[in-house]
């Protein structure tokens, strides 16, 4: 088997929110160790409050913090966030866009890379409509194609599928496994779905609860695409389900 390279290197990385009005220290993260190979698609998951999305910000610097315990280059990463994040007083194609703007790229190559990105993600159509104006999956389409825009090597989600419906949940879950193998990128995503996490992910990374450490790291190496009712699915989950609740 190929060596794959180590992209995201996490060493005995331990994290506190200092409350401003008191100054004590909540402890969230404790001496978390764990590593993404190069095109891995690695899922955390664990109990609501145990440091997810703490764990994610640290990653993409969105929280500061000394950062000598996290290996990454952050030159070709993008974020998808639970709640869209978009911005309301642009439309979709100018919120593809936004970040290869933001780089002053020009606007022949810029239009190419949005009208890609729209193609991709099922957004025909829609380029002119402003987020009001969109369902929930379908500004989740925006928040993906914005990211992949600036050709992530990792890309980074937070929850990406929790504010939608099962149903279009599901179908969004699918479009990006498939973009994922398009472009074959390193995807770390948070979830507190067990089975989304055995769904989509090589490797499930399972939290405990606040302090957090890795509780258990399991390989998912069932073939693609995954069927959710075979015995050995239902087995992963249920040995996950184990370890969180
Ligand atoms: P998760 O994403 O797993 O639900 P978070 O990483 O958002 O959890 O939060 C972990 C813990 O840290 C929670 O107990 C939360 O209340 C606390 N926390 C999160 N953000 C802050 C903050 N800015 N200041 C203080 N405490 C915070
Ligand atoms: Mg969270």
């Amino acid at each position: 088997m190929q060596h794959k390279q180590t992209v995201i290197d996490i060493r005995n990385l331990s994290y506190s929110y200092v409350n401003e009005e008191t100054s004590n220290r909540v402890s969230v993260l404790h001496d978390v160790s764990f590593s993404v190979s190069e095109c891995e698609f690695v899922s955390i998951v664990g109990p609501s409050g145990c440091g997810k999305s703490t764990i994610l910000k640290l990653i993409a610097k969105l929280l500061d913090n000394n950062h000598r315990n996290i290996g990454i280059d952050r030159s070709k990463m993008s974020f998808v966030f639970q709640d869209f994040a978009l911005f309301p007083w642009l439309n979709v194609r100018e919120n593809i866009g936004f970040g290869l703007k933001m780089k002053s790229l020009d606007k022949k190559s810029l239009d190419i890379v949005v009208n890609e990105k729209i193609l991709e993600v099922g957004l025909s159509g829609s380029e002119h409509k402003y987020p009001h104006e969109l369902s929930g999956g379908m500004k989740q389409r925006v928040g993906i194609a914005r990211a992949l825009a600036m050709s992530p090597s990792i890309l980074l989600m937070d929850e990406p599928f929790s504010s939608l419906d099962m149903l279009t949940a599901e179908k969004l879950r699918i479009d990006l496994l498939n973009i994922w193998t398009k472009y074959k990128m390193t995807v770390v995503m948070v979830t507190h779905l067990i089975d989304e996490a055995v769904e989509m992910s090589d490797r499930v990374i399972v939290f405990g609860p606040r302090p957090t450490i890795v509780k258990k790291v399991c390989e998912i190496s069932l073939p693609r695409p995954r069927d959710k009712r075979s015995k050995e699915y239902f087995d992963l989950c249920d040995l996950i389900s184990k370890e969180i609740l």
